[in-house]
């Protein structure tokens, strides 16, 4: 979708760009990170021909965008940035028609997909649309950024830096919902942060920029486990191990358990184990029994607060394992229905 080849940059005497290969695929959510001063802006500003390469080609869907005009490729692509450049005396919905109107799509169509952004965003058309600019908190006013951008449906959007000057909940937050966004309107987005926590959480492919050189690119859980020098670990932080929990998921590593029925703990429960999990007829988890040469001991747990779903990360898992002082835990479906188990020996070996 999106190639760039052999790009170079210099302000001066100053190389910003230094032969910058990437490829970025359609539909993917691509971040670039690095230091500031790396060359991560200069290189997104090369994308949509706010700078020119001083060598080196960019492709989008194999079109040379040497023979665009810029002004007609920047209709094409959404732009966000850290500080909105929302313009204060327009009202929210005439912000985000701003490029619908220079392309002269249709009114109506327009105004339509405006308050569908809106809603999008998560900001209530009908509360929104005739606001100011000096009446949003800064999320809001991102997330009408975010709108804007999507505004002319353009395949492509590129972010810089967006989140950047947002409190962590409020941050989060709109990290969710440019994921949701993605996932739903399938855009290519391209999204610089220097921000190791969010690449990681958003990011499909990373690459990592320093001093106008790509250093590493790949999926953030193979950055995480096989960074390529020092500076890529380093700049990944000491804790690079339990970020890499963050991307793995429960169902992946999750395996079967051993069980019995609520109904015949009276019974001899065959198994070398130290536990098994306890179960009822219709396979809702009722808790464990703890067997040893003494007797056993049944305890009963309520699985909504105890077991993980599929859908958790493992780091997630050993968060709850530490909370409950336990080595393993239980894996169960929405209606609570036991579907395997996870422990803290397979997180540690297996990752
Ligand atoms: P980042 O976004 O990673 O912080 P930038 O791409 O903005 O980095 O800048 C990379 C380097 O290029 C910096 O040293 C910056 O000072 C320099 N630079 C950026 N834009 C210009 C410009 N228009 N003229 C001269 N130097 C520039
Ligand atoms: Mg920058």
């Amino acid at each position: 979708m999106i190639k760039l080849i052999d790009i170079t940059k210099k302000f001066g005497n100053h190389a910003v760009l230094n032969n910058i290969n990437l490829h970025i695929k359609e539909g993917e959510f691509f971040v670039l990170i690095g230091p500031s001063g790396s060359g991560k802006t200069t290189l997104l500003k090369t994308i949509n021909k706010m700078e020119t390469p001083d060598s080196g080609k960019i492709f989008i869907n194999n079109q040379d965008i040497s023979d665009i005009k810029g002004t007609v490729l920047r209709r094409r692509i959404g732009y966000v940035i850290q500080s909105i450049g929302l313009l204060p005396h327009m009202s929210v919905k005439d912000n985000i028609l701003i490029v619908p109107k220079l392309l002269k799509t249709d009114k109506r169509i327009a105004e339509s997909r405006a308050l569908e952004l809106l809603n999008l965003v998560e900001l209530p058309p009908e509360t929104y649309k005739n606001k100011f600019p000096h009446q949003l908190s800064g999320g809001e006013a991102q997330r009408v950024g975010i709108a804007r951008a999507l505004a002319a449906d353009p395949p492509i959007v590129l972010m810089d830096e967006p989140f950047g000057a947002l409190d962590p909940i409020t941050k989060s937050r709109l990290q969710n919902q440019i994921c949701r966004i993605h996932k739903a309107l399938k855009k290519t987005i391209v999204f610089v942060t220097h921000d190791i926590d969010e690449a990681i959480k958003i990011g499909q492919k990373i690459a990592i920029i320093k001093d106008g050189n790509i250093i590493q690119t790949d999926e953030p859980q193979n950055i995480l486990s096989h960074p390529r020098n020092s500076f890529v670990a380093t700049f990944l932080g000491s804790d690079r191990a339990l970020k890499k929990l963050s991307k793995l998921y429960v169902k992946d590593y999750k395996k079967n358990a051993e069980c019995v029925f609520e109904n015949e703990l009276s019974n001899d429960i065959q198994t070398n184990k130290k536990y098994v999990w306890v179960i009822d007829i219709n396979n809702i988890l009722k808790g464990w029994i703890y067997l040893s040469e003494n007797g056993s001991q049944y305890t009963q747990i309520d699985y909504e607060t105890f077991a993980l779903n599929d859908e958790e990360t493992l780091k997630d898992a050993v968060s709850k394992m530490i909370v409950q002082s336990v080595k393993t835990l239980p894996v169960c479906d929405k209606k609570g229905q036991l579907t395997g188990e996870i422990s803290l020996t397979d997180i540690v070996v297996k990752t």
